[in-house]
């Protein structure tokens, strides 16, 4: 059962439920960019976004990734188990775009072979910035072995949902992860896997198919979300 309300996040509410492990994650309709200087509401976007993850998580976990996904509750809501979340945004890049392109002046597009992986610090005030592994220690506490896992973990993670994207036909471009400690001190990925948090390129197009719509106002962001929802689904039952 839905309890108080624990948190809310840009495009989340949290939700304690009876069980003091699980929590409810309720996706909200916002859509935010810029650390939030960008902000519009889309009606569907919950939906899609909650559909989305849950599709992707449920594909990672056949693949043996553990993460604290449990169900999709309704059309907005899924019940998570509960974590200690690393402050960490760990960013997998296999092309780039975005703000790499902008920070090193790398061409959009440009591959990167092997896959780039970079650690921001997750803090709104100071623009969530661009750290090393000891600035993670520092700042978050992590123990070495766990920023490892995590590494290895993400890297893991790319190859299985460049995969899954790939029969959508979709080029995954770059995404962002967060992890967190389960009560039992398991490290699992947590958070959400979206077009919010991933760059999704058409396969034959290249038409961009994830928040860029909205960050360079290029496009419908449900219409957008719906057609990824709709591969996906269409991918699994193709398999
Ligand atoms: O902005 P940047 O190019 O560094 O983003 C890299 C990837 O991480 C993109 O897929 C973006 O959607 C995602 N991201 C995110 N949340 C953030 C920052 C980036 O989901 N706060």
């Amino acid at each position: 059962m839905k309890g108080s309300l624990l948190y809310e996040g840009k495009a989340k509410r949290v939700y304690h439920t009876d069980d003091p492990e699980q929590l409810i994650l309720s996706y909200k309709d916002d859509a935010t960019a810029f650390n939030g200087k960008k902000k519009e509401s889309f009606p569907g976007k919950g939906r899609l976004n909650n559909l989305i993850t849950s599709k992707v998580f449920q594909s990672l976990h056949q693949q043996h990734i553990k993460t604290h996904f449990i169900q999709a509750l309704n059309e907005t809501e899924q019940l998570v188990y509960k974590t200690d979340i690393v402050p960490l945004e760990v960013v997998v890049r296999n092309k780039a775009a975005g703000s790499i392109t902008r920070r090193l002046g790398i061409t959009e597009q440009t591959l990167f072979q092997p896959p780039i992986l970079e650690l921001f610090y997750k803090n709104d005030e100071l623009n969530d910035p661009l750290i090393n592994d000891v600035h993670a220690y520092h700042l978050t506490g992590i123990r070495e072995q766990d920023l490892l896992f995590i590494k290895e973990q993400a890297l893991l993670i790319n190859e299985h949902l460049s995969h899954i994207f790939q029969k959508a036909g979709l080029e995954l471009i770059d995404f962002k992860l967060e992890f967190g400690f389960l009560p039992d001190g398991r490290l699992v990925l947590s958070d959400e896997i979206s077009p919010d948090t991933c760059r999704l390129w058409d396969l034959e197009t290249g038409t961009k198919m994830d928040k860029d719509v909205f960050r360079e106002e290029i496009g419908s962001l449900t219409d957008t979300y719906e057609r990824i929802l709709q591969r996906l689904e269409e991918s699994v039952c193709a398999k």
